[in-house]
């Protein structure tokens, strides 16, 4: 990246910490990617030690919200090396977030380059253990100090990475879920649903809360306008194998395009298996347990990378124990795509970015 400037950390603080005991987002790495919009132009790209940043008790985003992120992951290999999955598709994915929320557009190679650069420098923080990575967050948002409602005429790029373990440690039981029919994630119909910004995400608290409260992980979101058809589970995308079938919900505007959903797909593809996208109504999905159609229910992302449901609840009646330790579509996938991530499984759809030193 042109006029990167790079100022490293005096000293590390890596060997401080036990990175086996990470837990999820708390640590962060020794630096930070940053640049700053001003006068019309993205500037003064620099990797700095992470630490606190100034900000105005007026700045934008702290009232109105205009924000986007990110996230995605680096890996260390059998093999030593260190690779990224899919950047090119998080760079994507931002510029359309931005792009809805009146943000300036940041160019696909700068973003890829920006994280690339910062995990290279950062890379003896990315343990090799099994299931192991590091976790990377891009954040934008507006910084100018106004109160007037309207987008901002300056910005912050931020990209921050913390180790991460594996996510989620609920063995073989996977994850309970309770269907959502009271709050929803977010509206129908020219929402921002699609988007990866903050504001959709506070919003999902009270439910969340609320579900485990109840003894659930997570809510299974229907949509915001009925309450029939089946959105996202958690902060994922949801699969459900129906016989020899494997649905999703269709891309519809209120959901968000995760790229572990779309590789999931590739690789079902690659079975021979054309997963149908479109409207899943819940009505049928309770149905399909009753009748036994339903033999699993897997969710996808990042963090989680592909997870069986081992617990689904409607309306109080928890429909079937979905008997998430035999899950062999999901524990499949999952071992295909960390397989290919961890560099032990031939890339073949060329998803893997190596970070070369
Ligand atoms: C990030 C996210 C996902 C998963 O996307 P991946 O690119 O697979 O990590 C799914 N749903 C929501 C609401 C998300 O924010």
């Amino acid at each position: 990246m042109e006029g990167l400037a790079v100022r490293l950390a005096e000293r590390s603080r890596l060997g401080d910490l036990d990175l086996d005991r990470a837990v999820f987002g708390e640590i962060f790495s020794d630096h930070m990617f940053s640049m700053a919009w001003r006068d019309g132009a993205w500037r003064d790209p620099e990797i700095v030690p992470y630490g606190p940043i100034p900000i105005e008790p007026g700045a934008m985003t702290l009232h109105y919200a205009q924000m986007a992120f990110e996230g995605l992951k680096a890996f260390v290999g059998v093999d030593g090396r260190v690779r990224l999955f899919r950047p090119d598709r998080n760079a994507r994915r931002l510029r359309l977030s931005c792009r809805r929320m009146c943000i300036p557009e940041i160019d696909e190679d700068d973003f890829v380059a920006a994280v690339t650069r910062l995990v290279d420098i950062d890379r003896l923080w990315i343990s090799d253990r099994p299931g192991h990575g590091l976790y990377i967050r891009p954040i934008v948002f507006s910084a100018e100090a106004h109160l007037e409602v309207r987008p901002s005429r300056s910005y912050r790029f931020i990209v921050m990475t913390c180790p991460v373990g594996a996510y989620f440690t609920s063995g073989d039981a996977g994850l309970s879920l309770k269907v959502e029919d009271r709050f929803a994630r977010t509206a129908p119909h020219g929402g921002v649903g699609e988007t990866k910004t903050s504001a959709n995400y506070a919003t999902t608290f009270a439910a969340g809360r609320q579900a485990r409260e109840d003894g659930f992980d997570q809510v299974l979101w229907l949509d915001g306008s009925q309450h029939r058809y089946v959105e996202e589970a958690g902060l994922m995308n949801v699969f459900f194998k129906l016989g020899e079938r494997v649905v999703t919900p269709e891309l519809n505007g209120a959901i968000l395009p995760g790229v572990t959903r779309e590789s999931v797909i590739a690789l079902l593809a690659d079975r021979g298996i054309a997963v149908e996208e479109r409207e899943v109504a819940i009505d049928e999905v309770v149905a399909a347990c009753d009748d036994g159609a339903l033999e699993e229910a897997f969710v996808t992302g990042t963090a989680a990378v592909v997870l069986p449901v081992g617990r689904l609840s409607f309306k109080g009646r928890d429909l079937i124990p979905l008997l998430a330790g035999a899950a062999p579509l999901a524990r499949s996938l999952h071992d295909e795509l960390t397989g290919i991530q961890y560099g032990r499984i031939e890339d073949r759809h060329g998803w893997n970015r190596p970070v070369d030193v």
